[in-house]
C-alpha cells in the first residue's frame, strides 16, 4: 500500500484575502461563554489585549466594551488572564 505524500493532498484553509476574519462568526463554537461581572472589572484590559479572536470591545474612553459573541470561541483565556478574575466561564445555554 502506498500513501500519498504531502504534495497529493489537497489544499486547505486557504486565506484568499488579507484581514477576512470578520466574515466567519466562529461565536457557535462556543460551549463556554464569558460572564463578566462589572462591578470588579478595573478595566485594565488584559482580557482584550489577550484575547485570540479580538472579540473584546474597548470604548472610545478606554474602557471595557462588549464581548462580540459572534466571535468569542469561549476559549477562556480572558477569564485566564483577568488580574481581578470577574471574568466567569460559564456553560452557555443553546
Ligand atoms: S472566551 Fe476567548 S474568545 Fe471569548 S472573549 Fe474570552 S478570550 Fe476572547
Ligand atoms: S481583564 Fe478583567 S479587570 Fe481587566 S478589563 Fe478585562 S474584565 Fe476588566
Amino acid at each position: 500500500m502506498s500513501e500519498k505524500g504531502w504534495k497529493d493532498l489537497a489544499a486547505g484553509g486557504k486565506i484568499t484575502e488579507p484581514g477576512n476574519a470578520a466574515q466567519y462568526k466562529t461565536g457557535d463554537w462556543r460551549t463556554f461563554i464569558p460572564d463578566v461581572d462589572r462591578e470588579k472589572c478595573i478595566n485594565c484590559l488584559f482580557c482584550y489585549l489577550y484575547c485570540p479572536d479580538m472579540a473584546i470591545e474597548v470604548k472610545e474612553d478606554s474602557t471595557l466594551g462588549e464581548i462580540k459573541l459572534d466571535y468569542c470561541k469561549g476559549c477562556g483565556i480572558c477569564s485566564s488572564v483577568c488580574p481581578v478574575k470577574c471574568i466567569e466561564m460559564k456553560k452557555e445555554e443553546k
